[in-house]
């Protein structure tokens, strides 16, 4: 065998194979054994092996970024010292199918303090609820172009290996995280946009510091204090960071799904709206600029303080929000927002307050009594002010509307309630509008003008069941139960396919589907979804006669109304039972806002404003085209069919939110199908958010339904490595043969090096060696011995 790969072997072929041993050999042994790349790279057999010969493409791309930061490797980490505690996946002995052992496993981690573990190819991410010292510059080294094995497990490992994935493949990459609210998903988006910045660093070092400010700032407008999370994301997030080929940081694109825009007017007990009020209110109180922007100054608006709780001075003299806004400044300055059109963001957050604080008193006049007038004059002046638009259009709007019938204008006149609903309606498009607006902006700011390469990160809201679950929730659980669908297409739907295609059995990879669940909610026309938007186009509909809709219709094992509790009905999700109140869906999914609003602030002499009204209700555009060669793929496609409207893709017009939820998620789909997956399950070790507090349950319960236990037991019980006879041959066949004999890469010779080995246990497909994830350990042992 030799030392370094003969030049003087006879041709490319036998020479690589050669050299793939060669590597495969050195990168079990020390780093200083290992060739320099760039002469390697000038070899001719390499050069005509490259693009055709994988395994050496792999092989090469390790080394190269290997000795990038060959010298420091070794010195960080003894400087360091770091214990090398074993994962999951590294210790073979540790996998049992008792949920026991691995929540054991995963518990003395955790109070040592580990709180990352693989368990395949998933990293598992339990919440420290503390500061941990593990994510400095000095550990994005020390993962930098690392295998796995390398080093402890870490989310800079998973979005190395994206990065890594990338430029190796040319291929997109997406690294999804999921888990409940508060499990540490955006804390992990930022950790891996963090460690990608620091591996695309190229020259540009301004537009690394701009996407680094593009989490907070979204954050700040789309984030809130819930009851279970002081920084719950109220919306879902796919973050694009966009390299050249050779892995240079490009540019930046968010994608954000279903903000909940219900909170700009009512906030749940103990809850507040999202962060950007009140990080105003103490910003511009310290630059006294409260005055300049009209800001209610004596109470706290009645949106951001319905039950009269908070102190106005509290808000105002808080140091947490006051350096929140200082970095919300600085990051609309630095990734290129317009002094102008920063002012128009905080013209329209004050107008929304104010507008909240409008109020309606009933009149009766001779003729009619169903009318209603501001009494408080001043609010409205100022909020109309505030919109550049006049305040008695701004008055009319509010109270009365336009009814066209039988050719005929009419103008009828809002009762008080019904005037209510058209201010909070208009609060709530502004809001989405403006948040929307931000998030193009910082899109086109950022827009890489180059093509290139993908990494995305999808950090989506968490599965939500709370006493009173409403619309929100529905929506919610829907998007978490397609991505739920999506992992299991990818672990578990995948592999049973290939042993079903390599004829062997795969009855070893049994999982829980939820494609039924799915399909009762997206299919067409009788899924969930449709019956909804079909009631809501009748105007006479009410919530009841939706509850009766869905029992007449929705026959499924995972659908059910209770018999005792009115306008419910209860889900069977792969996350739990939820049972949802049914009261105000029909509106909430109308999402109705009138068009006299709309023609009013069109009015507005604010650009900004005329921007947001001037466009269609929702985005347009065309959903990417998918080649489909992979069949693999063809599942979710096909449940993206399921979902496809036929007017969606070319007009956006009225529509329910529905409907446009159902376009949102074809959308993430679209593009997450295009990537390779990595998967980020976050896991919270306890609800009272307490460092070093590990509860079984409530961990057991979400490995369960998140499919980790079912992915230990496959791995364990299934092969979890398969390899091509080629390949296998290529890889082992010093095992049973002599160096220069080069045999066949049969599958005769795959069974000859098996034997030789002795191993147990494996079995043959088709065209491949299916093993069982210790064998791989074994042959490596014996490779070492040889
Ligand atoms: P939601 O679905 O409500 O948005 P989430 O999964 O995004 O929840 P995060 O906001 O990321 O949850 O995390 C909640 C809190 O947990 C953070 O504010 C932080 O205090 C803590 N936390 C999460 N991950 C880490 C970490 N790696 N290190 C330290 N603290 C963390
Ligand atoms: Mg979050």
């Amino acid at each position: 065998i030799p030392r370094n790969p003969s030049p003087t072997l006879r041709n490319p072929e036998e020479w690589c194979r050669s050299f793939n041993y060669f590597i495969s050999q050195c990168l079990i042994k020390d780093f200083e054994a290992r060739p320099s790349v760039t002469h390697l790279l000038e070899h001719p057999f390499i050069k005509q092996a490259q693009g055709k010969d994988v395994a050496l493409q792999q092989q090469l791309a390790a080394l190269i970024l290997e000795q990038q930061e060959a010298g420091c490797k070794t010195k960080t980490k003894s400087s360091l010292n770091l214990p090398l505690t074993e994962s999951l996946d590294v210790v073979p002995a540790l996998f049992t199918p008792e949920c026991e052992t691995i929540i054991s496993h995963l518990q003395k981690r955790y109070d040592e303090l580990q709180v990352y573990t693989y368990v395949g190819d998933i990293l598992i991410a339990l919440n420290p609820f503390q500061n941990l010292s593990i994510y400095s510059p000095q550990f994005s080294k020390l993962y930098h172009g690392m295998k796995r094995a390398d080093n402890p497990p870490h989310i800079f490992a998973t979005a190395d290996a994206a990065y890594r994935g990338m430029v190796t493949f040319c291929k997109d990459q997406c690294i999804i995280i999921s888990g409940e609210s508060g499990a540490g998903k955006t804390e992990s988006a930022h950790l891996i946009v963090q460690h990608l910045t620091f591996l695309g660093k190229a020259n540009n070092r301004t537009l690394r510091e701009k996407i680094l400010q593009v989490n907070p700032l979204v954050e700040a407008f789309g984030n809130a204090c819930t009851a279970i999370n002081d920084n719950s994301s109220r919306f879902g997030k796919y973050l694009e960071m966009k390299f050249t080929p050779t892995g240079a940081v490009i540019g930046a694109k968010i994608s954000e799904y279903l903000l909940e825009k219900s909170r700009v007017i009512k906030q749940a007990t103990g809850e507040k709206n999202f962060h950007i009020f009140y990080y105003i209110y103490a910003g511009l109180y310290h630059q006294d600029k409260l005055k300049t922007y009209s800001l209610p100054d004596r109470t706290p608006p009645r949106y951001i303080d319905s039950q009269h709780r908070t102190v106005m001075q509290d808000i105002v003299s808080s140091k947490l929000y006051k350096e929140q806004f200082d970095a919300i400044q600085e990051g609309f300055r630095n990734i290129g927002f317009t002094e102008e059109e920063v002012n128009s963001v905080y013209r329209i957050l004050s107008a929304i307050l104010n507008t909240g604080n409008i109020e309606f008193a009933s009149i009766t006049t001779q003729h009619q009594t169903d009318k209603s007038e501001v009494p408080n004059a001043e609010a409205l002046e100022t909020a109309a002010s505030l919109l550049s638009i006049g305040p008695e259009e701004l008055q009319e709007a509010l109270t009365s509307q336009c009814v066209v019938t039988r050719g005929e204008t009419i103008i009828r006149t809002n009762t008080v309630d019904k005037a209510a609903d058209v201010r909070d309606a208009m609060s709530k498009a502004l809001y989405g509008r403006l948040f929307s607006w931000i998030v193009n902006r910082i899109n086109s700011l950022l827009h890489a003008a180059e093509s290139g390469m993908n990494v995305g990160i999808l950090d989506i809201f968490g599965f939500e069941n709370f006493k009173k679950n409403s619309f929100e929730q529905l929506c919610i659980n829907i998007a978490n139960e397609q991505i739920q669908f999506y992992f299991n297409q990818h672990i578990f739907a995948l592999e049973q396919m290939e042993y079903q295609s390599e004829g062997v059995d795969a009855s070893l990879v049994e999982y829980e589907d939820n494609r039924p669940i799915l399909d009762m909610f997206l299919q067409k026309p009788m899924g969930l979804l449709s019956l909804m938007d079909e009631e809501s186009r009748f105007p006479q509909a009410t919530d009841q006669t939706l509850v009766d809709k869905f029992e007449d219709n929705l026959r499924c094992k995972y659908f059910w109304i209770p018999k005792r509790v009115e306008l419910c009905f209860g889900i069977q999700h792969y996350a739990g039972k939820v049972m949802y109140n049914v009261n105000g869906f029909l509106e909430k999914n109308r999402d109705t806002l009138p068009a006299d609003i709309v023609v009013v602030l069109r009015t507005s002499e604010n650009k900004l404003l005329q921007q947001l009204f001037s466009s269609p209700l929702t985005k347009t555009g065309r959903l990417r085209q998918l080649s489909m060669k992979n069949i693999e793929m063809k599942t979710i496609v096909d449940t993206m069919e399921m979902m496809r409207h036929p007017e969606e893709t070319t007009s956006m017009r009225r529509q329910t939110v529905a409907s446009y939820f159902r376009y949102s998620l074809m959308d993430l789909l679209s593009k997450m199908v295009v990537g390779q997956p990595h998967f980020v399950r976050c896991i919270k070790p306890n609800d009272d958010r307490q460092a070093l507090r590990f509860c079984k349950e409530r961990v057991m319960v979400q490995l369960r339904y998140t499919g980790i236990l079912e992915t230990v037991n496959i791995r364990r019980q299934g092969y979890s490595h398969r390899i091509t006879f080629e390949e296998f041959v290529n890889r082992y066949y010093y095992l049973a043969f002599r160096a220069h004999q080069m045999p066949e890469t049969s599958r005769e010779n795959a069974v000859a090096i098996l034997q030789r080995a002795k191993l147990e246990g494996w079995v043959l497909g088709t065209t491949k060696v299916f093993l069982r994830y210790y064998h791989v350990e074994q042959l490596n042992l014996l490779l070492r011995e040889v």
